[in-house]
């Protein structure tokens, strides 16, 4: 007699047409209040908001009171796992996250999906927004999903600007076509600014004194640049505050002739003015500041 291969048969359990259950009067004020585009927790005796509501605190086993409080719409979450690929019946066809979401003014937390693109972006901690469904039918899912907080964005910019100098501006331009710093010391503070400013940050106090300063000065702080610049001389460059003799603060400056790792705090430096033939009302007058040479500036 042959051997007979295993009876197999495949069941479906099936309900067509759903299988209908009563709600009860405090889910059924949720799904009701999901339709209309609300999320309503339910306070409980002892005065916490239960966020999806239920009939009885599950920590007391107390009834909850009969107060629907508004919460959300959006939320932190709390702790989330990540479903690289979704299932038929997933809230979502791409990568997403379920997580569980404690709504603003809710005491607990809410299961749901999270569209999040990359699970890097949900750590707990992360606040998230619903996407609520166009058409609402009294179900969680009338909440598509959630997504995260804009916290971002990238907008194509190119904005043109023409820049009015005001006087005090224009008077430390004039002085750089002369080849000249310009600062102003506070008639109180006495403290000399660079470029010249019509009043004092610090005190307020108005400023009329200008100062001519040498182009000498000393590196404060320094940026090595990896990144093109039309101004700058090559890649890497250096950006750095340089404190003029006779200065109270910085200025900002290019840092040339000399390579930018040699570059360093302290350094003196001296201002490489552009001919004069070619100069203009501009900051460009100065190419860059160079190497004195000297000995390094004991910074304060
Ligand atoms: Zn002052």
């Amino acid at each position: 007699m042959e051997t007979s291969e295993p009876l197999v048969a495949r069941h479906v359990l099936e309900f067509p047409g759903g299988y209908t259950r009563s709600t009860g009067p405090v889910i059924g004020r949720f799904l009701t209040e999901l339709r209309a585009g609300r999320i309503v927790g339910v306070r409980t005796a002892e005065g916490r908001v239960l966020v999806p509501p239920l009939e009885y605190d599950p920590a007391t086993g107390d009834a909850v009171t009969d107060e629907y409080v508004e919460v959300g719409p959006a939320g932190t979450v709390t702790a989330s796992a990540w479903v690289g690929e979704p299932r038929p019946e997933h809230p979502l066809d791409r990568p997403f996250a379920w997580a569980l979401i404690r709504l603003d003014g809710a005491d607990t937390a809410l299961v749901h999906a999270v569209d999040a693109g990359d699970p890097k972006a949900l750590r707990p901690g992360a606040r998230v927004w619903p996407v609520w469904r166009e058409r609402r039918e009294g179900g969680i899912t009338d909440i598509a999903y959630f997504r995260p907080e804009v916290t971002m964005i990238v907008s194509p910019e190119r904005p043109e600007y023409r820049i009015q100098a005001g006087g005090a501006l224009r008077t430390f331009l004039e002085g750089v076509r002369r080849g000249v710093f310009v600062g102003g010391r506070c008639p109180t503070c006495a403290k000399v600014y660079v470029p010249f400013r019509a009043s004092c940050p610090e005190c307020g106090s108005r400023i009329a004194e200008q100062v001519e300063l040498p182009d000498t000065g000393t590196i404060t702080t320094f940026a090595i640049n990896n990144l093109p610049d039309p101004r700058a001389p090559e890649v890497p460059f250096v950006s750095a505050y340089i404190l003029l003799d006779g200065a109270d603060i910085p200025m900002i400056a290019l840092v040339g002739g000399v390579p930018a790792h040699e570059v360093r705090q302290g350094m003196r430096v001296r201002a490489e003015w552009v001919p004069e033939s070619e100069r203009t009302l501009s900051m460009a007058n100065v190419r860059w500041f160079t190497p004195t040479g000297e000995e390094d500036a004991e910074l304060t």
